[in-house]
């Protein structure tokens, strides 16, 4: 086993300009794990309700993620979540918080999953974030993701993280939000000053800025012409980034240039259909063509 995402997993009710869906498999680990699961062996650490569909638990197995992490809380409900988009696809409004089981998420990591190198805690309460780094032993990376919520809701738990992770994924507002800064590169340096090596900024349809102390890289989103659903699109840019990441298993600066351009890829087949209408449903060959075609789209040569 490669990589471990532990995050959530939700029930979401998602109203865009394209359509409403009521109750639809999310979750920042489900959309994060089931990209990854296109270029590596995943497992993920989850909690869910008495509520949780089978069919729901058996799209995980159909991607080959391993679920022993995947606990169901008795007497709960799953993590509920109810959000909005206005034709500024860029920007989700947050309705509905309903935390239930996720409220009392205490991960405890299978003692077989304790020595995976490659660690990704997407969004979920910084306090489990914390818990999981307790237990695993010497991962080769530590990545991270969070939002708003847990910025407005849990700072002082979420500034230990950051002093205990080489990378953070956010989108640009909760960069802003978190940092207090307007301008992205000096939120950007401030954010690094805290812990993490390496920041990676995700813009929604303008794509990526990922900073570290010496180097700064940008790469645009893919052009598409229909977008239906943008919920998720940061947690699959974030599992095929590190799906790529632990693949390869290097660190250096053009790995990491190559997986963003695979977490913007993953995250272009993402916003395509409502949950996981099309990113659970790749081929090898999709993923390879559009790779090629973004190759194309920003390739320049000399004049
Ligand atoms: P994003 O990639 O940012 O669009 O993430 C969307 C997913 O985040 C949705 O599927 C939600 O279920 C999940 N989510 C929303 N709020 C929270 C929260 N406070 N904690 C954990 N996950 C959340």
């Amino acid at each position: 086993m490669k990589l471990l995402i532990v995050g959530s997993v939700a029930y979401d009710t998602v109203k865009t300009p394209f359509g409403r869906r009521e109750r639809i498999l999310g979750g920042s680990a489900t959309y994060c794990s089931v990209a990854a699961s296109y270029f590596t062996d995943v497992a993920v650490l989850a909690v869910v309700g008495e509520d949780f569909r089978e069919e729901d638990r058996a799209v995980f197995e159909e991607h080959g993620i391993d679920t022993r992490g995947l606990r169901m809380h008795p007497g709960g409900k799953t993590f509920h979540w109810q959000g909005e988009y206005g034709y500024d696809l860029n920007e989700a409004h947050t309705l509905k918080t309903d935390l239930n089981v996720l409220g009392a998420f205490e991960p405890e990591l299978p003692e077989s999953l304790r020595d995976i190198p490659y660690l990704f805690l997407a969004n979920v309460d910084p306090r489990s974030q914390l818990r999981v780094i307790e237990q695993c032993r010497k991962p080769k990376i530590i990545a991270a993701d969070t939002m708003n919520f847990w910025i407005d809701n849990r700072r002082k738990d979420l500034m230990e993280v950051l002093s205990r992770i080489q990378l953070l994924l956010i989108n640009e507002g909760e960069a802003r939000q978190l940092s207090q800064e307007f301008n992205l590169v000096r939120a950007a340096r401030k954010i690094l000053s805290w812990g993490p090596k390496m920041l990676i900024i995700k813009r929604g349809e303008y794509g990526v800025l990922k900073v570290t102390p010496n180097d700064i890289f940008a790469t645009p989103a893919y052009p598409l012409e229909s977008v239906f659903d943008p919920t998720g699109a940061g947690d699959s840019f974030a599992g095929g980034f590190m799906g790529h990441l632990a693949v390869s298993d290097s660190l250096s600066a053009d790995h990491i240039r190559h997986a963003i351009v695979m977490g913007n890829v993953l995250a272009s087949f993402n916003v395509e259909d409502f949950s996981l209408g099309r990113l659970g449903s790749l081929k090898k060959e999709d993923i390879e063509n559009r790779y090629q075609a973004f190759r194309r789209l920003t390739q320049f040569g000399e004049a």
